[in-house]
């Protein structure tokens, strides 16, 4: 059975896209099957996979719209070796569209649900709002992995993303639950960070991932490239790091 996480936080340029896509190549590296669902209609997860999200013949937004299944929309991250269910600008009308059809918060679980047998792993990269996209991503997923910044306003940003998980636990997903929080971007020399850091271990315990992912600018030039940082700069701090992140969600996931 497919373990199903969302990548979520509520903030836009907090690294969930490029932890989407590090995971999902991070886990091919150490040997499991994944799918990394792009939630969001700017499509940087489908991009930074290597796959153009302008020449889409199927995407996530038919998947949504029942009109295609995860077996025939799926493309192939060469570089990443893991599947792709793509996005692009017109899953921004899907929401809308989704307002008036029923079993509209379920319908990536569904479509899931055809393709447990052929991963490991479902990873999904959630756009920076609560809408109805993020809500069916939450309605789909175990548990959900929230990267964050050690900033000062960091906790303050969370409770919001709390509070609407609690209530798509109580109502829609019993499963649901948070399964860590990343740090990411992280700069030890900055003093401000190391405290929040502490802060985050002191608040949340185990919920916090033991691993951190440095400020590491090949990260961020990778995807202009088409491939994950992972694959892009393997000997980089910032793939290293990831990689240990994925062996770190193997583990987790064996002890769920
Ligand atoms: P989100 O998906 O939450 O909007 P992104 O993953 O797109 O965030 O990241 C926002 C910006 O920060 C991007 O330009 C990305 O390349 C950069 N970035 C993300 N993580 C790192 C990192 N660890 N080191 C350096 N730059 C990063
Ligand atoms: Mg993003």
């Amino acid at each position: 059975m497919a373990k199903i996480f969302c990548v979520a936080n509520q903030k836009g340029g907090v690294g969930k896209t490029t932890t989407a896509v590090n995971l999902a190549a991070g886990l091919a590296q150490v040997g499991q099957r994944v799918l990394l669902v792009d939630l969001d209609p700017q499509g940087n997860a489908t991009m930074g996979s290597g796959i153009d999200k302008r020449t889409l013949a199927l995407s996530i937004y038919e998947v949504l719209l029942e009109s295609a299944s995860v077996a025939e929309a799926r493309a192939r991250s060469e570089h990443g070796r893991y599947d792709v269910l793509g996005a692009n600008r017109e899953l921004s009308g899907a929401e809308v569209e989704l307002v008036e059809l029923e079993r509209r918060e379920r319908r990536l679980k569904s479509a899931l649900q055809a393709a447990d047998a052929d991963y490991d792993f479902v990873l999904i990269d959630c756009p920076p709002s609560l809408s109805l996209l993020t809500l069916n991503g939450l309605v789909s997923a175990h548990g959900v992995i929230v990267p964050m910044q050690c900033e000062y306003f960091a906790l303050e940003g969370l409770s919001d993303l709390v509070n609407t998980i609690k209530q798509v636990h109580a109502n829609l997903n019993p499963d649901l639950q948070i399964i860590g929080l990343l740090r990411v971007m992280f700069d030890p020399r900055i003093t401000l960070q190391q405290q929040v850091s502490e802060q985050l271990r002191q608040h949340f315990g185990d919920k916090v991932f033991d691993s951190v992912i440095p400020r590491n600018v090949r990260l961020a030039e990778a995807p202009s490239y088409g491939q994950p940082g992972v694959v892009f700069d393997p000997n980089a701090k910032g793939a290293l790091a990831y990689v240990d992140f994925a062996r770190e969600m193997v583990e987790r996931v064996r002890r769920m």
